[in-house]
């Protein structure tokens, strides 16, 4: 309520937030955490929280009235349609060179992700976080996070049998044909579920096309595990449909911090001016990111130092689909959840999820997202012309991310006798190369924060989600998101408080 005072304020509810707000209600703190998204905890007319990712509706995009599918053609023609401009669960946030997706809602990115749950090679880790102690990560933080995530692996045996990974297996031949290691990818969705979901004895969500809006089922979101745990402690409290807008060192100590109602059609509806002990900004990448700058050259928080804003990547991110034979049908039934990849990152800086394309008809389409070690960092900065934050990340950057794929994909094309797909982006268009799911950076740690996320010269200020990592993970980041967040509140806690 407006006038509040409470000790521990997390702005955002993804990863980061979700571990920060859990682990301090552990150690006896009262937390609230904003959200600017919706609850997603009340199901629509249709009996669904979520809508599906070939009927998108109301309910899919955030503040737009046409929505932007990341794969935004099929066979050569545009599928993007008008909605109604609603608080939707997925922001396709357009930057000048870049359009960046986001979830939005109570969970974050874990709303809308594909759940693959990655720990990456203990070899890549100096690269990942330089500042940070492997051994302390892989024998606590990384099983902690795992742990806490519920990440699981499909059963093999399944895997070779049912219908809906035939896709994945097309993808594991053609890998280890041209002599690529394949491997099995961890996921977050509830494996038992999609069998029966195969089995026809449960509601279909997996099987039914959804990913990018919401699962209705089988998905672990942080809103079944970290959140649920934190709201069992009876000490975490969570607004949704509040941003906050503002953070500044209160004159009695502490911070006040300014927070913004809206409604479901993204207007202001209130205002309200709260104080705390403690800050943790935990709105992603590009919301923590976008904040701090706002902050820093605005004069709330001044004293900020250079490197906020600095040190933001794509994670590498690039999409492509090749065209099969016909012999090589890849299903008209397949499962929204990827469960492997092609690890060519040591070779060619590429690791390539064989990701679905779930048309519910058969395409012959081998489909994939490719994370790779695309060097390119940009920086955020404030417009005062147009009051908002800008981002000066370049078209043209991709290409060495394409150039990295490419030493996976022309060679499978070449032992395949295959051609890429040229009808999923645009028409001619091969690469999916405007758009990433992976924003990191922006706060980096030991750069913008000190080695545990800590803003200096303010103290009880926090940075504890994916702005502090600077740009690359070498695999999908919320594994690394979470563990780095396990590690620096364990220190705060034991610390600060
Ligand atoms: P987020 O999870 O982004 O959470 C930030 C929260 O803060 C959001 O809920 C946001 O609404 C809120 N917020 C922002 N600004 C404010 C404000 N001013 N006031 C209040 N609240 C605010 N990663 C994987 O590891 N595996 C995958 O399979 C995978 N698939 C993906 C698929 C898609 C389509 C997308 C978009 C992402 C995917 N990711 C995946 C990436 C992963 O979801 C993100 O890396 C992760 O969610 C980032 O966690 P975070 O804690 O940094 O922030």
């Amino acid at each position: 309520a407006d006038g509040a005072h409470v000790p521990a304020l997390v702005i955002g509810t993804g990863y980061g937030g979700s571990v920060a707000a859990l682990r301090l209600a552990q150690a006896g703190v009262d937390v609230h955490m904003v959200e600017m998204g919706m609850a997603w905890d009340t199901p629509g007319t249709d009996g669904k929280i979520f809508c599906n990712t070939l009927e998108p509706d109301y309910r899919s995009y955030w503040l737009r009235t046409r929505t932007k599918a990341p794969l935004n053609y099929f066979l050569g023609f545009p599928i993007d349609r008008n909605i109604p401009r609603y608080t939707g669960v997925l922001d396709a946030e357009d930057f000048t060179g870049i359009t960046v997706y986001q979830g939005r809602g109570v969970g974050g990115g874990s709303l809308v992700n594909g759940g693959m749950a990655v720990t990456p090679k203990r070899e890549n880790f100096a690269t990942i976080l330089p500042s940070v102690n492997p051994d302390e990560m892989y024998a606590t933080y990384y099983p902690r996070a795992n742990a806490g995530l519920g990440v699981g692996l499909i059963d093999p045996a399944w895997f070779e049998t049912t219908a809906c990974y035939q896709y994945a297996r097309v993808g594991r031949k053609h890998a280890q044909r041209s002599g690529f290691p394949f491997v099995f990818v961890p996921d977050v969705y509830d494996w038992d579920y999609m069998k029966q979901e195969a089995a026809g004895t449960v509601t279909k969500s997996a099987l039914a096309g959804e990913i990018l809006y919401g699962n209705n089922h089988g998905k672990k979101s942080l809103q079944k595990t970290y959140l649920a745990q934190a709201k069992a402690t009876g000490r975490v409290a969570i607004s949704a449909l509040h941003r906050v807008a503002s953070v500044a060192p209160a004159g009695s100590g502490g911070y006040t911090v300014v927070i913004e109602q809206l409604n479901s059609t993204g207007d202001t509806t209130a205002t309200k001016t709260v104080t705390a002990d403690r800050v943790f900004f935990a709105a992603g990448s590009v919301g923590t990111s976008k904040l701090l700058v706002k902050l820093k050259a605005t004069g709330a928080l001044p004293g900020l130092n250079a490197e906020v804003g600095k040190g933001w990547g794509d994670n590498g991110n690039v999409m492509c689909g090749r065209a099969n034979h016909l012999w090589d049908p890849t299903g008209s039934l397949q499962s929204s959840i990827p469960c492997c990849g092609i690890d060519n990152w040591a070779a060619g800086g590429a690791f390539a999820e064989v990701a679905p394309l779930p048309t519910g008809i058969e395409t012959f389409a081998s489909f994939y997202l490719s994370i790779t070690r695309n060097p390119n960092r940009a920086q955020f900065t404030w417009n005062a012309t147009t009051g908002k934050v800008d981002l000066s990340w370049q078209t043209a950057w991709k290409q060495q991310s394409i150039d990295m794929a490419k030493t996976i994909f022309d060679k499978i094309n070449a032992k395949e006798g295959t051609i890429y797909r040229t009808d999923l982006f645009g028409i001619y268009k091969i690469w999916g190369d405007h758009l990433t799911y992976h924003p990191l950076g922006g706060a980096v740690l030991n750069r913008a924060t000190d080695n545990y996320g800590r803003l200096p010269g303010y103290p009880g200020l926090y940075v504890i989600d994916g702005a502090l990592i600077p740009g690359n993970t070498t695999v999908n980041p919320f594994v690394t998101i979470t563990a780095l967040a396990e590690r620096n509140i364990e220190q705060i806690i034991t610390t600060d408080l």
